[in-house]
């Protein structure tokens, strides 16, 4: 044993206190870091009943004037009831008021707070959650003061103290901390003793196919009353009754009892296009869901029955943030497989239809972004590859064209050219003009 080093902790608890009043939690935290396994308030209680421990030894060896002084300095500063009990018994009595000089009282509240925060989340269905505070900056200086004052070395935050105290009295079997990905995040205010609470999307992930055309993947506000309803929308609101993501979202979002929805499509055909195949995948993020226990199989149920012949969805299932990120950034890479029905002005001849098709399997095409779309997208240069081009003659002199190609690349344009903004084209290598009739998007890769 080295000499002097066991009482180090001793002689550092009584400087504390010496000028500081502190509760069991914030004594507890300035020495944190040492021992695991424990609770921030265990520390400073076990602190508290050494202390009383070795002055009432002190008392029984005589050396009455130290054990009353120290006992007192736990009985007081520590307002620690046992030294106080001590104390009365030896004939002193004593009077104790006053707070704690960091929390003012709040960490002695904690099972108070964590019924305060049930109520205020009863309304919501969640079963991950995240501990937040929010501590006055007043409260976190005058602990730094005293760290800095004492040469405290062993604290932790008492962010970080509350959060996890709490925490685990929140958690149950039902309900666990989530650090990546919380359903809901809770933000106590323990001074204000108020409790916001922030609800997390709730996301779904499918696919889906369009089997009618003309309806678009998103929803157009009514541009004469701009979604307030009026006779020109017959009071909806929307230009379209009909899109693909009001066919999906709504019945989920009324199933979620959420505040609003979005719609993120890995890609989206034009208006005038059936999506057929496997689909293209979505996401549905729901904001602030009341509900989260939701059977997809019966969602999915109800939403083809609604949408029945329009819109059909499949293989719903639970998703994430990352895979948002992923499914707007694969769709400007993924494969796709198109058909179109196009009409060129004059007769073509088949061997130079051979000699197009040869052309554009496998060339890299350079498109600016399409007249049609320039109201709405800025005007830049796509590099594009195309895998496949097949074009197969049809009766009145129409073609019928199957497309495999990269996501993002703007298939009517690369058969009617748009006027030289994309090249090659078919039209330039058949040297006719061409009108695209129908497309149909075949296959979406994932
Ligand atoms: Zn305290
Ligand atoms: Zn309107």
């Amino acid at each position: 044993m080295q000499d002097g080093l066991e009482s180090r902790l001793l002689e550092s608890v009584e400087q504390i206190l010496t000028k500081y009043r502190l509760c069991n939690s914030c004594l507890g935290r300035q020495f944190a870091l040492l021992g695991r396994d424990l609770s921030n308030y265990k520390r400073g209680e076990a602190l508290k009943i050494y202390s009383t421990l070795i002055a009432s030894e002190l008392h029984e060896l005589k050396h009455e004037e130290r054990a009353v002084q120290l006992l007192k300095l736990i009985a007081i500063q520590g307002l620690f009831q046992p030294a106080r009990e001590t104390l009365h018994k030896w004939g002193i009595p004593i009077e104790t008021s006053g707070f704690c000089y960091i929390c003012e009282g709040f960490m002695d509240k904690l099972e108070y707070f964590r019924d305060l925060i049930l109520q205020q989340v009863q309304d919501w269905e969640f079963s991950t959650f995240l501990m937040g505070s929010q501590i006055p900056e007043n409260i976190i200086d005058r602990e730094d003061t005293l760290r800095a004052e004492l040469n405290l070395k062993y604290g932790e935050s008492i962010k970080g103290d509350i959060n996890r105290e709490i925490g685990k009295l929140l958690q149950t079997e039902e309900l666990q901390v989530d650090f990546d990905a919380p359903d809901i995040v809770i933000i106590l205010n323990p001074v204000t003793q108020t409790v916001d609470v922030q609800v997390n999307p709730l996301l779904i992930l499918g696919r889906y196919r369009k089997l009618e055309r003309g309806i678009s993947q998103t929803r157009w506000i009514c541009w004469k009353c701009e979604g307030k309803g009026c006779d020109e929308c017959k009071g909806k609101g929307l230009r379209f009754e009909y899109s693909v993501e009001g066919f999906i979202a709504d019945p989920i979002l009324k199933a979620a009892a959420g505040t609003g929805y979005k719609f993120h499509g890995a890609g989206r055909e034009d208006i005038d296009a059936r999506m057929l195949g496997t689909g293209r995948p979505f996401i549905v993020e729901i904001k602030e869901p009341r509900k989260r226990k939701l059977d997809l199989n019966a969602l999915e149920t109800e939403i083809n029955t609604l949408a029945t012949e329009k819109v059909e969805v499949s293989d719903l299932s639970w998703s994430n943030r990352g895979t948002v990120r992923n499914i707007k950034a694969f769709s400007q890479i993924n494969e796709k497989t198109y058909r179109l029905l196009v009409e060129p002005q004059t007769p073509v001849d088949n061997e130079k239809l051979k000699e197009a098709d040869e052309v554009l399997s496998g060339a890299t095409i350079q498109q600016r972004t399409p007249r049609r779309v320039m109201h709405r997208r800025a005007d830049k240069l796509r590099i594009k590859t195309v895998y496949d081009f097949t074009s197969i003659p049809k009766e009145d002199n129409k073609l019928e064209i199957i497309v495999r190609c990269q996501g993002g690349c703007y298939v009517k344009e690369l058969v009617t050219g748009d006027e030289g903004r994309t090249r090659p084209s078919l039209s330039e290598l058949i040297n006719t003009e061409i009108t695209v009739i129908e497309l149909d998007v075949l296959n979406v890769q994932s």
